[in-house]
């Protein structure tokens, strides 16, 4: 039988997928502390959180009572300790960089509560890496949003090797409780399930750009017609151009060097042309 007396929410990461899983956690009534290095992330995050919940009202999907406590019950923080420190649930969601993620795993380490599970959200790192030099690599557990949390309801549960099965099922009921619908990855390896049936068509839109076959309103156009809601480049400038490579990179690195073939998605990350972030992708945002 499941305890689940998760209260107390750390979101670590600010950004696209970190914003919006803080505003899911504090939607359904759970205490959310949000942590970023950078104050101009957070300053960021607090106004999408501000324009998305003023939406949800607008629209009648809360009531503006439920608006206004939304917002009271998140806290942003610059430091990790205070925002980890009395957490029952931390979640990384910095940038698709391993080394980055493990020292945000450290500095995690140093704070939490030797109880508190340590989620990530990554897209594709096997959660066992991530939890090496944890302390408590039992508590340590994989729960993959997708863009944008508050809007789709598919999350990836996944069991690293030393993860307990405690924790494994904690994380499951609680997206549930969060109004998602979870799915169980038991085997812990990279791209876990989504991503790794989506991997060969990022290589795939990538390699039609590199050999001139066609353009992406092309292409996009074509999947629209399909029925599709967006075509395959509008939607990885939603996801970020960053995201994309650095996945690429690791399939290269972990399931096969076709994978490190592509060029044009290389070269746009290298002019930071990296989607809506940063105004300009296949797409101009500005
Ligand atoms: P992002 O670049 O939008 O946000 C990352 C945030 O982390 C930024 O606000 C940055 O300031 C902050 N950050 C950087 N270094 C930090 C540190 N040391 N400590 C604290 N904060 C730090 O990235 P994102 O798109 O939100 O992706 C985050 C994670 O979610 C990645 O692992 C990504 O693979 C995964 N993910 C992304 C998508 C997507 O569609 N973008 C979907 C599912 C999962």
């Amino acid at each position: 039988m499941i305890s689940l007396e998760i209260k107390k929410i750390a979101v670590i990461g600010s950004g696209l997928m970190g914003h919006g899983i803080a505003e899911v956690f504090a939607l359904s009534g759970f205490d959310v502390r949000i942590e970023d290095a950078f104050p101009e992330a957070l300053e960021k995050a607090k106004a999408s959180i501000g324009n998305s919940i003023e939406k949800l009202v607008r629209s009648g999907r809360i009531d503006e009572e439920n608006g206004k406590s939304t917002l009271t019950r998140i806290t942003y923080f610059s430091q990790m300790e205070p925002a980890v420190k009395d957490a029952d649930f931390i979640i990384e969601a910095v940038p698709e960089i391993l080394e980055l993620k493990k020292e945000v795993f450290s500095e995690i380490d140093k704070f939490a509560r030797p109880d508190a599970i340590v989620a990530s959200n990554t897209s594709n790192f096997k959660i066992s890496t991530l939890a090496e030099n944890m302390k408590h690599p039992e508590n340590v557990v994989g729960m993959h949003f997708f863009n944008p949390p508050v809007v789709l309801k598919l999350v990836e549960v996944i069991m690293g090797e030393k993860t307990s099965k405690k924790v494994f099922d904690e994380t499951f009921q609680l997206s549930k409780k969060i109004g998602k619908t979870p799915i169980k990855v038991l085997k812990d390896s990279p791209g876990f399930v989504v991503n790794r049936i989506n991997a060969p068509e990022s290589l795939f839109f990538c390699l039609l750009l590199d050999q001139k076959v066609a353009k992406p309103e092309e292409v996009d156009t074509f999947a629209r017609g399909q029925g599709l809601p967006m075509g395959p480049y509008e939607l990885m400038d939603y996801v970020g151009i960053d995201t994309v490579v650095h996945s690429l990179d690791y399939y290269a690195q972990e399931l096969s060097p076709e994978y490190g073939k592509c060029k044009s998605f290389k070269t746009m990350y290298e002019s930071k042309n990296l989607g809506l972030k940063t105004g300009k992708g296949f797409y101009n945002w500005k």
